[in-house]
This record gives structure tokens, sequence and C-alpha cells, in this order.
């Protein structure tokens, strides 16, 4: 059985952009293993996630839930490891708690506490990024740097969820990109010191992560550069 061209491609720029993370990994001196893909499937088919599957990626990123659903449903039996990465609504706060793994983009109490209620018991706790608005873009979801500890702090009282990290989306022409990262990374330290217990740090897309993997990424949410254009 032969792939049709363009899935065929698919598991090589799998393979090519694994090979790059790990060269990249290696000129900053960190474990490869450190840095986890997270292959944006949104506006992707259940056949290229598929492709991905069977090439040995396990983790996805999604934006929307409508989009997400089926594709979680139809892929059941590859049991991958799903994160909403997208903009985050009260209304779908108990969908994303029944089907996602991980959550990167609260940036608020009330929804913490929406998905929190509804995670559901029998399940190990919700996944949680926090996502910060570093480089202050208008318009984009996210915390500013000042209000960050406050929301952890509360956060991590909420028995459902578990909160792991930090996340940020940057910009594509930003002129800063290094430094807006290390300013993520520095930020996870500090919560830690404060007496939290974070390893996460969910930064860099296509556009910007060989700068993420230098400040300390652990995980790399990369669309277009995997799969090409959405649809
Ligand atoms: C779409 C999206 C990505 C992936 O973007 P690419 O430029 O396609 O790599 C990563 N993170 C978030 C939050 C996104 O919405």
């Amino acid at each position: 059985m032969t792939l049709p061209q363009h899935l065929a491609t698919l598991s090589q720029r799998l393979d090519t952009l694994n090979q790059q993370i790990v060269t990249l990994a290696a000129a900053v001196k960190r474990d490869p293993k450190t840095i986890k893909l997270v292959a944006v499937s949104k506006g992707q088919s259940i056949a290229a996630i598929e492709t991905l599957a069977q090439a040995g990626q396990r983790v996805f990123g999604e934006n929307y839930l409508q989009e997400a659903l089926p594709k979680i449903a139809a892929l059941a039996q590859w049991e991958l490891e799903w994160h909403f990465i997208g903009q985050l609504q009260r209304n779908k706060a108990k969908a994303i708690a029944q089907h996602f793994h991980w959550v990167h983009s609260v940036d608020n109490l009330a929804i913490a506490e929406a998905l929190n209620r509804a995670r559901p018991l029998a399940s190990s706790p919700l996944l949680i990024c926090l996502q910060v608005n570093l480089a202050h873009t208008p318009n984009q979801a996210g915390l500013p740097i000042t209000q960050v500890a406050a929301l952890a702090h509360q956060i991590s009282h909420l028995p459902q969820l578990e909160l792991r990290g930090l996340m940020t989306l940057l910009p594509q022409n930003d002129s800063d990109t290094l430094k807006h990262f290390q300013n993520l990374a520095t930020l996870l330290t500090e919560l830690n010191q404060s007496g939290l217990n974070l390893d996460t740090l969910s930064m860099g897309m296509s556009h910007d992560y060989p700068a993420a993997i230098t400040a300390g990424a652990t995980m790399l949410r990369i669309g277009t550069a995997l799969f090409g254009p959405r649809q």
C-alpha cells in the first residue's frame, strides 16, 4: 500500500523536524527528550493526523472545539494526547474538560473554575498552562506578566486541575523574540521559587521555535512547518 504523495512527504517532514529539534537542542546543550512536539492540527484532515500517528507522533493541538471533537472520536484507537490551545469560552469548558488532556490557554479564574467543575472526577486532573501576553499584543488572549503569579496560586488550589506551566504566542514580526521567551522562562523560575512546582514552557511555533528551544521551551506548538498550509 502506498500513501498519496502529500501524506508520504508528511511523515518525512516529521522526521526532518524531529532531527532539527535534536540539533537545535544540542547546540544549546539541552537534552532533546525534555522538548515535546505538539503537532498543531487545526485545519488539517483526519487522514493527515493519522499519517503522523502512524509515524510515531502522539501529541496534537487543536484550537476549535467543534473541529476537534470529530477528530478525537475518529482517532480514539490511537490513544493520542490532545492539547487545547485555542481561545476559551465558558460555554465550551465542559466538553473541553472531558475530551482534552491539556489546556494551554487559561487566562482567568472563572474559566479555570469552570474547567475544574467540568473535569470528570474519574479522570486524572486536567493539565494546565497559563497563557501570558508577553509582547502586549492587542486583542490577544493572555495575562499581563504582572498578573500571572496571583492567578497561578489561585489555580493551584483547584483539585481537578494540575497547573504545569506557562504558554505564550508571539506575533510573527516580533522584534524581541528571544528576550520575550527568556522572560517567560524567568517567570517560571520565579513561580517555582514562590512555592509552585511547574515544569512546562509552551512556547515556539513554526516561525520562532529555534529561539524558543534556546530559551528553554519544553513544548513546541508547530502547525504549518509540519503539515504545510492549513485548509
Ligand atoms: C495555530 C497555532 C499554532 C501553530 O502555528 P503555526 O504557525 O502553524 O506553527 C501554535 N499555537 C497556537 C496557540 C496556535 O493558535
